[in-house]
């Protein structure tokens, strides 16, 4: 799948800057163009693999928003113009969709993602997804609020949200700060290779995976949770239908971006590796199971032929906001608010119904 992206803010901007620079690695072309913004100069310093673009310079001189998401909304509010010309011959006409990508428990990407992802599908015909960062459970109250009304405004205005926990990628006992640099990696390389499915493929068989099925499993809309695993694969296809099924279980039980997302409107499960080595049966095998396991009727399938001496799978779930992760994490965003509006003295505040107001 052909894409642009646009990171805003710091998260959005790193993760952006290591899914350009893993997607020109490995060759696959599928990353068509790639802009960081975002309202902190001295962030934007650190990017070598894409175009950069400071917003709210009037504002606040390059200093960034901390982690006031209003204003990151106002910010990205007044320079909109700006970033919409900027993006012209960026969005190439090959694209195919367009990721906006943001941590959204800050200022910059938190407030800002949801008005640039609006504007977007003024003016674009190809879906705009959005691509966030969920704070982890050990992050303030603030981050926690924070991301969840630029979620509830994201579910309004992308196609799709694929959703990232900062809690699901890291290693055991690093603290989140620390493993940013681990969880960009893992995020690099499994959306990655969801862009790169159909992309890099000679000599294309009936079974390949083909961009469209990974934009119809999105079209579901809503909540969208990424998985992913490998084995080791044995030279001989029928000794690999046990692993095909081994890697999709962990891929969606263990490996998902959103830990504990199972129930879905819809799939996509990508086997990759050696064509000779990918068991037809296997592939069947798992997509039925995972039939059962997202309750979900539509689940599509597909091979990403790959040189490689192991196999792996990759889930995509789309329309998973039921699952108990993202109600537990909308809880817990409302209990954040809550809290941060106890601390306020005006009393129209508190009595205010539904807490998780949209941004704009
Ligand atoms: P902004 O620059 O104001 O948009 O704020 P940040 O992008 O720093 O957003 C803060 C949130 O993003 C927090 O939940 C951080 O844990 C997370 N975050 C910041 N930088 C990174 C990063 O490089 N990778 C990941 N995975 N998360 C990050």
């Amino acid at each position: 799948m052909k894409v642009a992206l646009i990171g805003v803010g710091q998260a959005g901007g790193n993760v952006t800057e290591r899914l350009a620079r893993f997607d020109a690695n490995m060759g696959y072309g599928a990353v068509q163009g790639a802009l960081a913004v975002n309202s902190a100069e001295t962030d934007l310093q650190s990017l070598e693999f894409v175009d950069t673009q400071l917003i709210g310079a009037d504002r606040v001189n390059g200093h960034g928003v901390g982690a006031d998401n209003e204003l990151g909304t106002e910010v990205m509010q007044s320079d909109i113009q700006q970033i919409l010309d900027g993006l012209d011959g960026r969005v190439t006409s090959e694209a195919e969709a367009i990721f906006v990508v943001a941590g959204l428990g800050g200022g910059t990407g938190s407030g800002g993602a949801p008005v640039l992802v609006h504007h977007l599908q003024q003016i674009y015909d190809i879906p705009v997804y959005a691509l966030g960062v969920l704070p982890g459970r050990n992050e303030g109250a603030l981050y926690q609020a924070n991301a969840g009304r630029s979620l509830k405004t994201l579910l309004r205005e992308a196609d799709s949200t694929l959703l990232i926990d900062n809690d699901a990628w890291h290693e055991q006992g690093e603290s989140v700060e620390g493993a940013f640099e681990t969880i960009n990696e893992k995020i690099a390389k499994r959306v990655g290779l969801l862009f790169a499915s159909g992309e890099a493929v000679e000599g294309v068989g009936e079974s390949v995976v083909d961009s469209s099925e990974v934009i119809n499993t999105l079209r579901a809309g809503g909540v969208a949770a990424l998985g992913y695993a490998t084995e080791i694969a044995s030279e001989d296809s029928s000794e690999n239908i046990t692993t095909a099924m081994t890697v999709s279980r962990q891929a969606l039980l263990t490996g998902t971006s959103l830990p504990e997302a199972t129930t879905a409107d819809s799939a996509l499960l990508v086997v990759a590796g050696r064509p000779d080595a990918i068991p037809r049966k296997g592939v069947e095998k798992a997509r039925h199971w995972l039939e059962d396991e997202t309750g979900s009727m539509q689940v599509r399938g597909g091979d990403f032929p790959l040189d490689s001496d192991r196999l792996g799978a990759l889930v995509l779930l789309g329309g998973a906001e039921r699952s108990d992760r993202v109600q537990a994490f909308m809880d817990r965003a409302r209990e954040a608010t809550d809290e941060a509006e106890s601390e306020s003295t005006d009393h129209a505040d508190r009595l205010t119904d539904d807490r998780l107001e949209n941004l704009f």
